[in-house]
């Protein structure tokens, strides 16, 4: 049975803001995303009311899944301070009674100097928390991602992989994934198993359109739900693919999200190069360490005869990399067998694990690894 918008705002009219103004009425609703059963919307206040509105989100979360026909509902409270205002009440401690229960995050600009994990709590069981980001779309982040991702799996390391593109969430395409995260007895989302990976999308949530409309506050209240309220178990590293470019929605993701490092994809054209650079120097401001950069589509080898043809310029980011003192962790060509791979959600690591490409991979993944040694070790 599928649920409409309407449904939706029949039953969030019945509910009251702070100041007693139906919730309909009151000028905080996001549009609201009702597809099958599945539901998500946002309710976007000031940050210097927003603790009063921590049980309307609850309420309102409650009412929607009382509709007959719901079956995933995703409610985010998004906070935003006023120019001058205040800062903003401490988030409170997110409730582990619903899955859609939010700490609030004021959209605020990083502080520079602070390590980011003064700011934010590590995830109980994750060793290592580590993005994959690009400063352009259309790069292969998200291969790279769920590749080195398996690469770490094939080393012998237990590895999770989020889904953060929230503009374009592309893994349950890359992994064939579809189903809809269950909840445990403490109603914490359980990551969908693939591959030896534990898995988790905006996309296994929402269809991937209306992520496209989402604004930075709510980007980072999704993406902290995934990261807080699922059970990721223990891991070893957990990789996160973040949304692609180096805007505030990313710059705070990468303040927000407690992460032991980070790795750039770039392709070798000057263009997605100075992309690439706005991604490095995004990571230094809120004090992640690059892990090194990936040049992807490095060069063009045939599926017919292997001969290797530089289609994009080659060498760019090992250059880079040099230049800007960060490690440079492999070329990857552009291969029809990668992207027939990913596009059939059968990644290359896993499908063709004895070929050339499957060994880039491992290798990328090995230098990551050993980056990351000191950390998982600890754990
Ligand atoms: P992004 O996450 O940067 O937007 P994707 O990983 O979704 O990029 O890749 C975009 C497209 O390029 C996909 O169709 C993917 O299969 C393809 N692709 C990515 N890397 C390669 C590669 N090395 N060789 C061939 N195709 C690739």
């Amino acid at each position: 049975m599928s649920v409409t918008q309407q449904q939706v705002l029949d039953s969030l009219a019945r509910i009251k803001s702070p100041r007693g103004v139906a919730l309909t009425n009151a000028n905080v609703l996001s549009a609201i995303s009702a597809s099958g059963g599945k539901v998500f919307f946002s309710i976007n206040v000031d940050a210097a009311e927003a603790r009063a509105w921590e049980s309307i989100r609850a309420e309102a979360e409650a009412a929607v899944r009382a509709i007959p026909g719901v079956t995933t509902v995703m409610v985010a409270l998004t906070a935003e301070r006023k120019p001058g205002s205040a800062p903003p009440p401490p988030p409170p401690t997110p409730s582990r009674g619903a899955p859609g229960v939010q700490p609030v995050h004021a959209h605020k600009p990083p502080q520079g100097g602070q390590s980011p994990m003064s700011r934010q709590s590590e995830i109980p069981g994750v060793a290592a928390v580590i993005a994959v980001a690009s400063g352009k779309g259309g790069v292969g982040k998200s291969t790279t991602a769920l590749n080195l991702a398996l690469g770490l799996r094939d080393l012998g390391l237990k590895v999770g992989l989020l889904d953060a593109d929230i503009y374009g969430p592309s893994v349950p395409r890359l992994t064939g994934l579809r189903d809809k995260p269950e909840l445990n007895a403490e109603r914490k989302m359980i990551p969908l198993r693939r591959f030896g990976l534990a898995i988790m999308s905006i996309g296994f949530l929402v269809e991937e359109e209306t992520a496209m409309i989402w604004r930075g506050p709510m980007v980072m209240s999704a993406v902290t739900q995934m990261l807080r309220d699922v059970e990721w178990g223990r891991l070893d590293v957990l990789v996160v693919d973040m949304p692609p470019g180096t805007g505030d929605a990313q710059l705070t993701l990468a303040q927000n999200v407690p992460l032991k490092g980070a790795v750039i994809v770039s392709t070798p054209q000057d263009l997605s190069l100075i992309d690439a650079r706005r991604g490095l120097a995004m990571f230094k401001k809120v004090n992640v360490p690059v892990l090194g950069i990936v040049e992807n589509m490095s060069y063009f080898q045939c599926p017919h005869c292997g001969t290797k043809s530089d289609i994009f310029g080659h060498g760019g980011a090992r250059h880079e990399a040099e230049k800007l003192g960060v490690p440079f962790l492999g070329e990857i060509p552009l291969h029809m067998a990668i992207r027939a791979t990913s596009d059939a959600g059968n990644p290359v690591v896993d499908s063709e694990p004895d070929g050339a490409h499957a060994a880039i991979y491992r290798a990328i993944a090995g230098h990551v690894r050993d980056q990351l040694k000191g950390v998982i070790a600890a754990a």
